[in-house]
């Protein structure tokens, strides 16, 4: 090594900060054999056998960036929580944006549904905001999630997706048209991370000062408007660059235009709750604005990228059960199945201290007695006691003003009920349709059409009734492109 080297590089060292003299397999002579004893070279080749963590089931491609939140607005009416707490009050947060049915090496620019999830690093404890671009979903029993999710992945012999397999379950579970629609609606390409908006879709609680609850659900609206492509530019774009979305948000925030989102909320009474035409909780509806209106709350920024996408983008842990006071559950069946289901592969991708990995560790002080375990740093706790109760000085202990309001269920009685009777799966998705203009219709249509025809002429015709269920002319026109006769349900 050169003297000039020697003072502008630093040593290489071992992962234990050996420093390392030479960098060539230690052999016996110089065509081999190697030797047990070259530590140096079975300590790389065993750590590149261990690079790879289980990717997400879903939501695996995705890309993050750090970034901040800053109240604009006073909703201390509805939320006691920290971070809308005074106006101008700024909170630090991590973003992952994803597609949700590609593996990791996906193509960005895919017609599907967007993940956006965030970390807010609130002064009392994280709460993740752990959405999708579209403000319902599919389906509305747990049950049903893993099987969607199936119909959505490779078909167990082709190992390729699978259109009839995709259409066969949507057209046995209607609540999944309203969705749909919006899927094969000119926003189910967007152009970017950056040009989409992010909901909550589930209802969550406000708790506010005096312990009062209502109902609330957010939307993040993007100030960049709204952006997408069509199939043809999609497929263009896929063609050269599989990364797209990755790219762009790199490169904006790279360049210092930081993109950003209005935070809105809508608010339901628990009265409002109980006339609702519709269940406030069912995943598969929203609330129409005209009865629910935006409520204007905050600005989020994103100005960070991060310096290591193992680290901080494939190693983010988000979860929905991770909630801050003043924000709280509700009773939608997907949310309650989703409290357990996150955390639980966090558990399996990170191992039980996931929270201690720095892109997800909250900002404020952590004080429990859980200990150990995998890859525990024990930074927060050092040597603390480990049990509770005790009586040592300066130990914590729960604080009553944290407890959350009840819960009155009222008379209810335990069963397994069948999520498909009683519910009106065509009101929304009809409503959906009927704002589009005609060209918009036509598009949709086609779209549909275009993957549908590849299903069992069965599956055509049960998922053609639920378009017309919906909207007569939306069934009509996709029953046209494929070619069905629709005087049979006139
Ligand atoms: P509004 O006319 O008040 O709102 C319509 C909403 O639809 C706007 O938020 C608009 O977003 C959004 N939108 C426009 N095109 C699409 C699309 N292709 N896919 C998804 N969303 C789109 O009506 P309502 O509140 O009564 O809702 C009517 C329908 O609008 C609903 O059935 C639902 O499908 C859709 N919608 C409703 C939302 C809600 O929370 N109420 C949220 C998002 C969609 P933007 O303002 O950004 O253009």
């Amino acid at each position: 090594m050169s003297e000039h080297q020697e003072k502008t590089h630093p040593i290489l060292t071992t992962a234990d900060g050996v420093p390392i003299g030479r960098q060539h397999a230690l052999t016996a002579g110089p065509r081999g054999p190697l030797l047990m004893q070259d530590v140096q070279l079975l300590e790389q080749m065993q750590h590149f056998n261990r690079e790879r963590i289980p990717e997400r089931v879903v939501h695996a491609k995705g890309s993050g960036a750090y970034g901040t939140f800053t109240l604009t607005h006073d909703i201390t009416a509805y939320t006691k929580a920290s971070i809308f707490s005074t106006v101008g009050k700024k909170t630090d947060l991590f973003i992952r944006f994803s597609t949700v049915a590609g593996e990791r090496g996906a193509a960005d620019a895919e017609r599907d549904v967007r993940g956006f999830a965030i970390k807010f690093f609130t002064d009392q404890g994280n709460w993740d905001m752990v959405g999708n671009n579209t403000p319902v979903f599919f389906v509305r029993d747990p049950y049903k999630f893993a099987n969607f999710i199936h119909t959505q992945k490779r078909d167990p012999r082709t190992n390729t997706r699978c259109m009839d397999m995709q259409w066969d379950f949507w057209s046995q579970c209607p609540e999944s048209l309203h969705q749909v629609t919006i899927l094969f609606s000119d926003r189910g390409i967007p152009a970017s991370y950056r040009h989409m908006n992010g909901y909550s879709s589930h209802a969550y609680s406000f708790i506010n000062n005096q312990n009062k609850r209502v109902w609330c659900k957010f939307h993040f609206k993007t100030n960049q408007g709204i952006k997408t492509w069509m199939d043809d530019e999609a497929e263009r774009i896929i063609g050269k660059d599989r990364e797209s979305h990755q790219r762009d948000l790199v490169d904006a925030i790279d360049r210092g235009d930081f993109p950003s989102w209005t935070l809105k909320v809508q608010i339901m009474t628990q009265e409002q709750a109980g006339q609702f035409r519709w269940n406030p909780f069912d995943l598969t509806k929203v609330w129409p604005h005209a009865e629910f209106p935006l409520i204007e709350v905050g600005q989020m920024e994103l100005n960070r990228n991060p310096q290591n996408y193992h680290a901080e983008v494939e190693q983010a842990a988000f979860k929905p059960s991770s909630l801050v006071p003043g924000i709280g559950f509700s009773p939608d069946k997907m949310l309650q199945a989703r409290l357990m289901s996150y955390a639980d592969t966090h558990l399996h991708r990170l191992g039980v201290n996931h929270h201690q990995i720095p892109v997800n560790k909250p900002r404020c002080p952590v004080m429990n007695y859980m200990r150990d375990g995998q890859a525990a740093t024990a930074e927060s706790y050092g040597s603390a006691p480990n049990y509770w109760p005790n009586t040592r000085d300066r130990t914590p202990r729960p604080d009553e003003s944290f407890v959350d309001p009840t819960w009155d269920l009222g008379q209810v009685v335990v069963d397994r009920y069948d999520s498909t009777q009683d519910h009106d799966d065509f009101t929304q998705a009809g409503d959906l349709y009927r704002m589009f203009d005609d060209a918009h219709r036509e598009r949709l249509a086609t779209r549909i059409a275009g993957t549908l025809s590849q299903a069992r002429e069965e599956v055509q015709l049960r998922q053609v009734c639920h378009f017309y269920r919906a909207d007569a002319d939306y069934g009509r026109r996709v029953a046209a492109k494929l070619d069905i006769d629709v005087s049979q349900f006139e």
